[in-house]
C-alpha cells in the first residue's frame, strides 16, 4: 500500500475521522520536510507509541523573518513522501500556504516570556509564527500524541506552554537528538555548510558538551559560557548568538548545576545558523 497524501484540512479531518471511528490512536509528527534521521527517529517513536501516524510537511513562512531563509530553505517533496513511506508512517498532510493561512488570517498565537528569550530574541516573530501554526496543526488533527524534537529544546517547551494554556487534549512528547558520528546534530539546513565548514561544525556540540562537563565539575557558568564563544570564533564560527546555561524547564538563566539544566547554543557558520544543546 503507497502512502497517503493529503492538501487540505478539510481532506485531513475525513481521513483522521475513519481512524478515530475505528478506535486508532493518532501520532503528528509535524515537520518542514527536507527529512533526515532526526526527524525519522519521531516517525519510529510515533509508529511504536499510537496506531496510525500522520506526518506533516508545511514550511511555515509564519515563522521565517524578513531576510531569512524562506525561499532558500530545502524543499523535496517526492523524497520526503518516499521516506515517510519506507519508515512505515500512515499519511503526510502537506498543506499549501493558501489552505492553512487563507485570505483573512489573523489569528496568532504568543508565548510571551518562554518565546521571548533566546532563539526568539534573536529571531523576533519566529516563536509567534511556531506556536500558531503548531496550535492549528494540532487542532486540525487532534492527535492523542504529537512528537518534537529536543533539538529544538525552547520550541519544545513553547509548545508544552500552549498545549496546556489552550486545553488542547494532546500529549506532547520530546524526543532525543539524533546526531552524526561526529557529534553535529542533523539538521535541514547543514545542507547549507560547504564541505570545509561541515567538517568545523562539530565544534558547536563539542563547546556546548564541554560547558556541562564543566559545570557539573563545579566550574564558573559565565566563564565556561564564554570559554566556549571563544572557541567557537576559533573554529571558524562568524557569529556567536549566545551560549547559555538555563533551567531545563523555565529557561531562566541558572548560576550552577545543582537543577536540572540545560545548556543551549546558537552560532553562525557560513551560511547556516546552527542551534544545539545539551543537558547537564
Ligand atoms: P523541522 O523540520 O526543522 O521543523 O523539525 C521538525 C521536528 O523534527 C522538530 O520537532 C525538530 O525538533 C525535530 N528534529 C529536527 N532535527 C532533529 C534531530 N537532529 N534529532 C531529533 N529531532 C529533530
Amino acid at each position: 500500500m503507497s502512502i497517503e497524501i493529503v492538501r487540505t484540512v478539510a481532506d485531513l479531518r475525513v481521513r483522521l475521522g475513519d481512524w478515530k471511528c475505528s478506535a486508532r490512536t493518532i501520532g503528528l509528527v509535524p515537520t518542514m520536510g527536507s527529512l533526515h534521521d532526526g526527524h525519522l527517529s519521531l516517525v519510529r517513536r510515533s509508529l511504536a507509541a499510537t496506531g496510525r501516524t500522520c506526518l506533516t510537511l508545511f514550511v511555515n513562512p509564519g515563522q521565517f523573518g524578513a531576510g531569512e531563509d524562506l525561499a532558500a530553505y530545502p524543499r523535496d517533496e517526492a523524497a520526503d513522501v518516499a521516506l515517510a513511506e519506507a519508515e512505515g508512517a500512515h499519511l503526510v498532510f502537506a498543506p499549501t500556504a493558501d489552505d492553512m493561512y487563507p485570505e483573512g488570517f489573523a489569528t496568532q498565537v504568543a508565548v510571551p516570556g518562554l518565546g521571548d528569550m533566546l532563539e526568539g530574541e534573536h529571531r523576533p516573530g519566529f516563536f509567534i509564527g511556531v506556536a500558531t501554526v503548531v496550535a492549528k496543526l494540532l487542532v486540525q488533527a487532534l492527535p492523542e500524541c504529537a512528537f518534537f524534537g529536543d533539538k529544538d529544546y525552547q520550541q519544545l517547551l513553547v509548545i508544552r506552554r500552549l498545549v496546556i494554556d489552550l486545553d488542547i487534549p494532546v500529549a506532547i512528547e520530546g524526543c532525543p537528538i539524533v546526531r552524526e558520528p561526529d557529534g553535529l546534530a542533523l539538521a535541514s539546513r547543514n545542507a547549507y555548510l560547504t564541505a570545509d565548514e561541515r567538517r568545523r561544525a562539530p565544534a558547536l556540540y563539542q563547546a556546548i558538551s564541554g560547558v556541562a562537563k564543566d559545570i557539573t565539575g563545579g566550574a564558573d557558568v559565565a566563564r565556561a559560557c564564554a570559554g566556549a564563544t571563544k572557541a567557537l570564533l576559533e573554529a571558524g564560527f562568524s557569529a556567536v548568538d549566545y551560549v547559555t546555561v538555563r533551567d531545563a524547564e523555565t529557561l531562566k538563566p541558572v548560576s550552577d548545576a545543582s537543577r536540572p539544566a540545560r545548556v543551549l547554543a546558537a552560532a553562525q557558520l557560513g551560511k547556516a545558523r546552527l542551534i544545539d544543546n545539551v543537558a547537564v
